[in-house]
């Protein structure tokens, strides 16, 4: 592994250092901040999400919904995961997929794929976003690909969040339509991931933490990422994940990017949370990225309670997901398969689309056409 790219940025950083200076941040400190709304810094952002940011979280509101405002008008794009396979070769001690988890798995053929379609489309969804465990064998780059192209008809937007590939497997892929990846390094405490992934591929920190190099160098079109919340200090993983998107923002330009706050949550077999957030840290979290970054793409998924997602309507979040089943064939519910991790909010997409209307944002379905891939 050569240590070019984030690694190299990432080699001469400290964890604990960095995790000093969040909490040794001043009011003063938030108060530049606030001033560079927009344009700050990596500093700029340590400050937002410091404890020191706090008593500032109105303010702070405000300036988000006025940014969000600004550069996405009053909107919300909608998509919905589509879960392929539950194969995974991976042991992750926080997620019901797990190698070591007994449970039935289930790969969706291409009658069972078209029938999820079917139901996803009936929903009025047109961004779709594929999820898979990490099995390189049962759903490795060919599965994948076949996928893109038997779906690619019935959506103008498809996203991946499978295991990381290589530069020429994206290439290949984005060539087929696809969009958008997410890719997720989980924590970028070094040490407690290789306690959270004791074997298999992803227990390699250094090949993912590469993927999103890897994906801006393949020219894919926009590049997800987040820290699972829940694992270590969420303040510190959270300062990294900027850094890494700051970093990539200025590498790899002619991509976008995104951010996801997943948070752990109840699956069979899996570990408690090390850590936990509140949804007032979590509204600080999400206002702070926007402070941050006016362009970044934000992305709350049904994880989070009914109650929390209406409260955080316009304050900065730009993609939400709703409908959602976590289980591959979840849709059709023709296979019996477990669950990767239970969904809090099962509003439907129409029930979801009436709460953003009502609460002023204009839904969006569609944000990007299959055309627009090949220029
Ligand atoms: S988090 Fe991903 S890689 Fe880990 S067990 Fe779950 S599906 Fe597999």
């Amino acid at each position: 592994m050569n240590t070019s790219g984030f690694l190299s940025v990432f080699e001469n950083l400290d964890w604990d250092r960095c995790r000093d200076r969040i909490y040794s941040m001043k009011a003063s400190d938030v108060e530049a901040a606030l001033h560079r709304a927009g344009k700050g810094s990596p500093d700029d952002f340590m400050a937002l999400i410091s404890p020191a940011a706090a008593p500032y979280l109105e303010t702070m509101a405000r300036t988000s919904r006025m940014l969000t405002q600004k550069r996405f008008g009053k909107t919300m794009q909608m998509y919905i995961p589509m879960y392929l396979s539950n194969e995974c070769q991976n042991i992750c001690t926080y997620c019901g997929f797990s190698f070591d988890n007994k449970l039935p798995r289930v790969t969706l053929n291409d009658e069972q794929i078209l029938e999820e379609v079917k139901v996803i489309k009936s929903m009025g969804m047109d961004h779709v976003l594929l999820v898979t465990g990490e099995a390189n064998r049962k759903v490795g780059v060919d599965y994948l690909a076949h996928a893109i192209s038997l779906i690619r008809p019935y959506f103008s937007h498809i996203s991946l969040e499978v295991q990381p590939l290589e530069q020429d497997e994206y290439e290949r892929l984005g060539a087929l339509g696809l969009h958008t990846v997410l890719v997720y390094q989980e924590t970028y405490h070094r040490d407690a991931y290789k306690d959270y992934h004791p074997k298999g591929k992803k227990s390699n920190f250094e090949y993912r933490l590469d993927t999103p190099d890897r994906l801006g160098k393949a020219g894919i079109h926009k590049i997800g990422l987040g820290a699972l919340i829940g694992l270590e200090e969420w303040r510190t993983d959270a300062f990294f994940t900027a850094l890494h998107m700051y970093y990539l923002e200025r590498t790899y330009w002619q991509s976008r990017f995104s951010i996801s706050f997943p948070r752990l949550r109840p699956a069979e077999g899996i570990i408690e949370p090390r850590v936990s957030i509140s949804e007032k840290d979590l509204t600080q979290l999400i206002c702070a990225y926007r402070i941050f970054n006016e362009n970044v793409e934000l992305s709350l998924s049904t994880r989070e309670r009914p109650t929390f997602r209406n409260h955080i309507l316009g304050l900065g979040i730009t993609t939400m997901s709703a409908g959602s089943r976590t289980n591959p064939g979840g849709y059709t519910e023709k296979e019996e398969s477990l669950e990767q991790f239970e969904i809090d909010d099962d509003r439907s997409p129409a029930e979801m689309a009436k709460v953003i209307r009502d609460a002023g944002l204009e839904v969006v379905w569609k944000d990007w056409d299959r055309v627009l891939n090949a220029s």
